[in-house]
């Protein structure tokens, strides 16, 4: 049971609208999972009441507020458009060189900086050929194997990942050092995932490792049965890096990603 409220939020209804939106979000995308299987989920938006102590909105005021809300949205998308259309994937149009900015007037503030890359014959050969990281704390050496990489406090040793310059563990500044992690650890907890994103197969382990010597990542688990009688806490596994399940982006690039595996 939703409200208009859950359309169009007004004071002091503060807390009555936000549960109201939530229900409507809910209501939407459970509509649309559930669709293929001939389940229908509806919201009902009451627009009137016998309700003569309160003070609901109805009849013209709801209606124009309504109207009002979905011509805004409307603008805005219109706004919109040029921007998404730039940097969608799936878009085949040439990125913009630079930082973008977009803005959506009253509504949601956008930045988009791409980083700019060397341009010349033989980085855009390498491009082609070489695979990028999936996540920004793998790294692929010019030479070399490519590796998972920590950040370490040189005072008390907690392992981070991702750059930082203090310590949340010890409060110490400026001793922060990328390190090398380690491609054995032991499996600390999994889950069995068995709905995701379309085009994501399930079901599939994501698991959080503990890495000897320290770093605690989070990946999927593979080359074991998504099967609980297959896995067992604290066992050990290692690191492999492969291709990101054939994602690539639009200039073809496609990129490594790592996994776990039960150690061999
Ligand atoms: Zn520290």
């Amino acid at each position: 049971m939703s409200s208009m409220t859950g359309l169009v939020a007004n004071p002091p209804n503060v807390y009555y609208s936000s549960t109201k939106f939530v229900l409507e979000a809910l209501t939407e995308a459970l509509a649309k999972e559930l669709a293929p299987f001939g389940i229908e989920v509806t919201a009902i938006e009451i627009t009137e009441l016998e309700h003569p102590p309160l003070h609901l909105l109805l009849g013209n005021d709801v209606l124009t507020a309504f109207r009002e809300k979905l011509a805004g949205l409307s603008a805005s998308i219109d706004e919109w458009e040029a921007t998404t259309k730039d940097v969608g994937f799936s878009d085949d149009k040439p990125r913009p060189q630079g930082g973008q900015r977009a803005r959506i007037p009253g509504r949601i503030h956008v930045s988009l900086v791409e980083t700019p890359r060397p341009r010349g014959t033989k980085e855009m050969a390498e491009q082609s050929t070489k695979p990028r990281p999936a996540v920004d704390f793998l790294k692929i050496p010019e030479s070399g194997d490519p590796y998972l990489e920590g950040h370490k406090c040189k005072a008390c040793s907690a392992m981070y990942l991702g750059e930082r310059t203090s310590c949340s563990k010890c409060g110490a500044r400026g001793q922060i050092e990328a390190t090398k992690l380690a491609n054995k650890g032991k499996l600390y907890v999994y889950s069995i995932v068995f709905r995701s994103f379309p085009g994501i197969e399930t079901p599939y382990v994501s698991a959080i490792v503990d890495l000897d010597g320290g770093g605690t990542v989070k990946g999927n688990l593979i080359g074991v049965e998504p099967d609980p009688a297959k896995i067992s806490f604290g066992m050990p596994v290692e690191v492999v890096y492969k291709d990101a399940l054939g994602r690539k982006d639009r200039e073809g690039n496609s990129y490594l990603s790592y996994f776990f595996q039960p150690a061999s």
